[in-house]
This record gives C-alpha cells, sequence and structure tokens, in this order.
C-alpha cells in the first residue's frame, strides 16, 4: 500500500500533511473532521473540499483499506464482520448493542501469536500486526454499519480490545491508534472508556502502568496455577504467575482513586472450574493483596477445540467461593455465539464454516 492511509494520521499529521500540499491548517482540521466525525470514507463524499483537493487527495493517501467481505447478525443483535486487509488478511471486529451504550470489540492482530488451548484465534499464528489505521477503521465501520456514515451516534461508544490478536505485541499501533480515537473533534472515544485485554505480556503492564492518560486493563489469568497455566496458556511459561502478579500490583499502585482493572478467567468443564481451582485463585489474589475482580467466562466452544463450557452451577458455586474469599467476582453472558462473535471465536470464518459447524 504505497498510499498514506488518513484514519492512522493524528489530526496534527493530517495538518502537516495538508500543508505539505500547499493548504492551509483548516483543511487539515476539515478532512480530520469528515473523516473521524463525520466517518465519511472517501474524498469524493468531501464536497465542502476544493475539487482539486479531493483529486490530489485521491492520489496521494486513502480514507480506507479494509474491505468489507461479511457481516453476521446473532440473534442477540451483535454483529460480527469479517474484513480484509489490503494484502487480503482477515480481520474481525464485533458490535455488541447495548441499552444505555453500545461496545465495539476490535482486533489488534490479523491472527495471534499466542497459544492459548481453548481460543480459535490461535489456530490462525500470527499473519501481522494492524496498523493505527486498521485499528482506527475497524471502529468506523462497525459505527457506519450500525448508524449509517455522517450520522450522529445515539449513544456513546465503548471500546473493548480483545478481539483477535495480543493488543499488546501490537502496543504501538494500539496506543497511538487510541490517541487518534480520543480526539474531541473526531470519534471522541476517550481512553476511560477503553479496555484493553492481555494474555500477561508483563514488561506492557509495567509501561502502562507509567502512562496517565491510559485505558482500562483487563489480564486473561485462565488458570491459578503455573503448571495449569503453563498448559493452557504456554505465555506462561515466559512471564509466569509470579511474575504477572507482580507486575499487576505496580500496575494496581499506579490506580486513581475508584480505578480498578479486571482478572479474566475463562471456565472449562473439568480443567479448571473446581473447588480447589477457586480457592487457589481466591488465595493468589490475595496474596499479592490485589484488589481487582474477576470476570468469569463460561469456555464458548467451538471446533476443533477440545473442551466444553463450565455448567451454569459450576460457575456460580466458583463465583460463591471467591467472593466467601473477599474477591469481587461477576459471570460475563456470552453474546453473538450463534454466529461466531463470542470470546475466543474469532477465527475468520465465513458462512460456510459457519453452516457446517455444531451449534
Ligand atoms: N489476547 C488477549 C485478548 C484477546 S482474548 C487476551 O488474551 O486477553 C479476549 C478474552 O477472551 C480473554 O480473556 C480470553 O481468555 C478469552 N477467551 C479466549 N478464548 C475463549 C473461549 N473459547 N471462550 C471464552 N473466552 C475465551
Amino acid at each position: 500500500m504505497n498510499k498514506t492511509h488518513l484514519l492512522g494520521l493524528s489530526q496534527d499529521e493530517l495538518v502537516s500533511l495538508l500543508q505539505e500540499l500547499g493548504q492551509p491548517a483548516f483543511r487539515g482540521r476539515q478532512v480530520f473532521a469528515a473523516l473521524h466525525n463525520r466517518r465519511l470514507s472517501s474524498f469524493a463524499e468531501m464536497t465542502d473540499l476544493p475539487n482539486a483537493l479531493r483529486s490530489k487527495l485521491d492520489q496521494q493517501a486513502t480514507a480506507s483499506t479494509l474491505t468489507l467481505e461479511s457481516r453476521y447478525i446473532s440473534t442477540d443483535g451483535t454483529r460480527r464482520y469479517l474484513m480484509k486487509t489490503h494484502d487480503g488478511l482477515p480481520v474481525e471486529t464485533v458490535f455488541i448493542p447495548e441499552d444505555r451504550r453500545d461496545t465495539i470489540c476490535f482486533s489488534s492482530q490479523s491472527g495471534c501469536p499466542l497459544q492459548c488451548s481453548f481460543c480459535l484465534t490461535a489456530q490462525l499464528g500470527l499473519l501481522r500486526n494492524l496498523t493505527a489505521g486498521e485499528i482506527v477503521e475497524q471502529i468506523v465501520i462497525a459505527l457506519n454499519d450500525a448508524y449509517g456514515a455522517g450520522s450522529q451516534t445515539p449513544h456513546g461508544t465503548n471500546l473493548v480490545g480483545m478481539g483477535a490478536g495480543e493488543p499488546f505485541l501490537a502496543f504501538e499501533p494500539l496506543m497511538k491508534a487510541l490517541r487518534i480515537m480520543s480526539d474531541p473533534s473526531g470519534l471522541h472515544i476517550v481512553p476511560s472508556r477503553v479496555t484493553i485485554s492481555t494474555a500477561g505480556i508483563v514488561p506492557r503492564i509495567l509501561e502502562l502502568a507509567t502512562i496517565p492518560d491510559r485505558p482500562h486493563l483487563a489480564v486473561s489469568l485462565a488458570a491459578p496455577t503455573d503448571e495449569l497455566r503453563d498448559q493452557l496458556m504456554p505465555v506462561n511459561k515466559k512471564w509466569p504467575l509470579e511474575k504477572l502478579l507482580a507486575a499487576c500490583k505496580q500496575f494496581e499502585n499506579s490506580l486513581k482513586p475508584g480505578e480498578r482493572f479486571t482478572f479474566e478467567y475463562v471456565m472449562l468443564a473439568d480443567v479448571n472450574d473446581s473447588e480447589s481451582h477457586a480457592r487457589q485463585l481466591a488465595n493468589l489474589l490475595n496474596r499479592y493483596q490485589l484488589r481487582a475482580k474477576v470476570n468469569l467466562i463460561p469456555h464458548n466452544p467451538a471446533a476443533p477445540l477440545p473442551y466444553l463450557p463450565s455448567s451454569a452451577q459450576t460457575v456460580e458455586k466458583f463465583r460463591r467461593i471467591l467472593e466467601a474469599k473477599g474477591v469481587p467476582a461477576f459471570v460475563r453472558r456470552p453474546r453473538g455465539s450463534d454466529i461466531y462473535a463470542a470470546c475466543g471465536q474469532l477465527a475468520a470464518r465465513g458462512a460456510e464454516k459457519l453452516a457446517a459447524a455444531p451449534s
């Protein structure tokens, strides 16, 4: 792609680019607002720009590099978008409508290099990191599909970096995309509306702790012991629980009053969901005196993953044991599992594979 993807530029960078084309600063601001506030994806639609400028931009730059291949709509209203990058790689985004605000779950990588045994994305391997522009464009595409280009969204948008990939292995494009999206004259989605989930890339957790204007953090645990976590999440061999929780403690020390972070715990039947696992988990978090809450996510099954979800009773029993030991715990209800949009199900499945998949 030799054209510049304008969605990956901050407002200042866009102003400079247009100045290089001989344009005054206000033109850069105008184009930024057209891209991010009005969410226009072609220069032709920017009819308030002079014709000559529109064709100059067309030659050198682009406002869209992702192509929407398919859209799947769940019975619960969740939408999954399967897109392709300019070099033909899959990107998936999930739009989750909620009563008061919407949540968009975006991907940070095409595929993923981490080999978590319960996650379908792992089977793709890493294809590549997404660029800042490709991250921002996912949000623009989802909002435009839900509400139409050029129209105001009826309520606010929360973002979760819980789609395909490990966000902390695409740290620079991720942080740049978040800065661009927080601009008040653009999408205006501020970091406090964003949660980034990591499998436990310790140096990046420590780095995030030093950033004042940062998104919320969620850390995926999946097991209370190194022995089990090594099997389920091989990233644990590099950064075992002791290192991970010490980093979480440091992160906790940097929280502002009232701010919290989250652990996620996928519940796999007869693998990590016993009463003794619950006690071990509570003891582990209490040993580090972590005040984080735990979100329990019943496993979203997908052939060929070798797991079943824990039963509702088992999840509830697990939750009560955590609570009894002073660890706040919540059960996350899956959204969009019928269209392969739920956690761990993003693996670029098309309609034919969906039809063949067990329900
Ligand atoms: N790589 C990041 C973000 C993507 S996964 C991370 O690991 O946190 C987002 C969440 O979905 C993680 O908490 C992960 O543990 C969970 N998850 C993965 N596969 C799942 C599955 N099949 N069912 C339920 N949750 C799953």
